[in-house]
């Protein structure tokens, strides 16, 4: 294949998995940026299934926590496996259970390899361990960005409101002030929290200036978490919905396509002094610049480079460039008051709804076409599958190369041995009652209270 300027291409496309799945289910539109400007969204590289907290929408199995954690060679191929299949540029997201109960030397080891593979590291936490100085030393080993789940599903105590998490909020984003991190915020979305939405969203767009991305998972019934199914009223188009009421401005979802609409919503703002406009409302011109940015990479693998592509546009399509630049010329209008208040300085921040499924409720073309994979001992999986089979993947045998030749480490005992052992029935382990978390912990806390209630009926009737 030649490029515009001629070159002869000879890499392998990292992108054309994903790009034949999106189109053999429809969703390979004009404005698709799956599979033509990456190969894959994020891929997340599960490090522990530990976790100081007990969320009530939690993703991991009953089980999980009796999972050690997987030993840094067996991450670091897997890091390798992911560069593999997607090329670099790839987003990794180092995340568990929280990846932050690690120690430091592993979390920069691992941070340096990605680096080194010339992929994105990002680091998925709750916050509660992750403290100034673990910060600093993850951003001089090479991190890139740092996203934070808070919300009401953590029971964090002393917070009972969402919008009264702000505080930690606000205490996260300092923490990572100065260093040169991305911070991007996770929130999910269920019946607790879903009419503080708009609230929610007016903070994070005063906040634009230190937030890059803010991402809304969907409540699903998945994982061990004591609730269970979406209120009917929570849809993407109610969530997108009160997103737009909280910005104070119609943001247009369906300008840019990620994957499967529907699995995920994208939009982005500019937003400067205190002013934000949506920089995604023309349509012809996000198609065709789309086109010329996924003809003219000449990357031969892993994401597309986007500046220095847009750079090429300059070059070989100098028509394009002008209405490009017409474009940003409206968007500085249109920002003008903020600017001035602002002496220039403007921020993008991207919103993203995400959708996962229920674990009885797989769709095959979502997951095939899925762009938000976990790296597993048998290589990438769609996240959604991962989280309705986690068992079977976290507690399969997992290959460790030694200097006695390849080994294989078991996710139960932490032993290696020189062949695979069988699986083990793990739904039929008993599992401690200090390490009892969700569903299993709220069904004993239950049968307690049921057991005191009775004794101290027998005891008042026996009186
Ligand atoms: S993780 Fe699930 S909801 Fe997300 S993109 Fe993949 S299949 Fe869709």
């Amino acid at each position: 294949m030649l490029s515009p300027s001629g070159r002869q291409f000879t890499g392998r496309d990292h992108r054309e998995p994903l790009r034949t799945a999106l189109k053999k289910h429809g969703e390979l539109g004009p404005r698709q940026t799956g599979g033509r400007l990456f190969p894959m969204a994020c891929v997340s590289l599960e490090i522990t299934q530990r976790c100081n907290l007990d969320c009530t929408l939690c993703y991991l199995s009953d089980r999980a926590e009796l999972a050690k954690d997987v030993p840094l060679p067996i991450l670091l191929a897997r890091i390798d496996m992911v560069c593999q299949h997607y090329g670099a540029g790839t987003s990794l997201q180092i995340s568990g259970g929280d990846p932050s109960l690690r120690k430091i030397e592993d979390l920069e080891a691992l941070i340096r390899h990605i680096r080194l593979r010339g992929m994105r590291s990002c680091f998925m936490t709750n916050g509660i361990k992750a403290t100034r100085a673990m910060l600093e030393r993850l951003a001089a080993a090479g991190l890139d960005d740092l996203a934070l789940h808070v919300d009401l599903t953590q029971e964090r105590k002393g917070y009972d409101t969402e919008v009264s998490l702000n505080e930690v909020r606000d205490a996260y984003i300092q923490r990572a002030e100065g260093l040169g991190l991305r911070v991007l915020f996770n929130t999910t979305i269920f019946e607790g929290n879903f009419a503080e939405l708009p609230d929610l969203v007016r903070f994070f767009r005063a906040r634009a200036d230190a937030i890059t991305l803010i991402s809304f998972q969907m409540q699903a019934d998945t994982g061990r978490g004591v609730l269970r199914e979406r209120d009917g009223e929570i849809t993407q188009n109610s969530v997108t919905n009160a997103i737009s009421e909280g910005m104070g401005l119609a943001l247009d979802y369906d300008a840019v396509s990620v994957g499967h609409a529907h699995c995920n919503r994208y939009t982005s703002l500019l937003v400067s002094g205190g002013e934000v406009i949506s920089p995604l409302t023309n349509r012809p011109l996000i198609e065709d610049a789309i086109a010329a940015l996924d003809d003219l990479d000449e990357r031969e693998e892993g994401n597309l480079d986007v500046r220095r592509t847009l750079r090429r546009i300059f070059i070989y399509r100098p028509r394009l460039a002008l209405r490009l630049l017409a474009e940003a010329g409206k968007w500085v209008w249109q920002l003008r008051r903020g600017l001035i208040r602002s002496k220039g300085r403007a921020s993008r921040m991207s919103i993203l709804v995400h959708n996962f499924m229920d674990a009885s409720k797989l769709e095959k073309s979502r997951c095939e076409s899925c762009v938000f994979m976990v790296a597993t001992e048998n290589g990438p999986l769609s996240m959604c599958v991962h989280n309705a089979e986690r068992d079977s993947h976290i507690f399969a045998p997992m290959r460790i190369e030694t200097e006695l030749g390849p080994r294989w480490w078991n996710a139960e005992t932490g032993e290696m041995s020189e062949k695979p052992d069988a699986p083990v029935n793990i739904a039929n382990e008993i599992i401690p009652r200090k390490r009892l978390k969700g569903r299993m912990k709220a069904e004993q806390l239950e049968m307690r209270s049921t057991v005191v209630k009775t004794r101290n009926r027998a005891g008042g009737d026996s009186k």
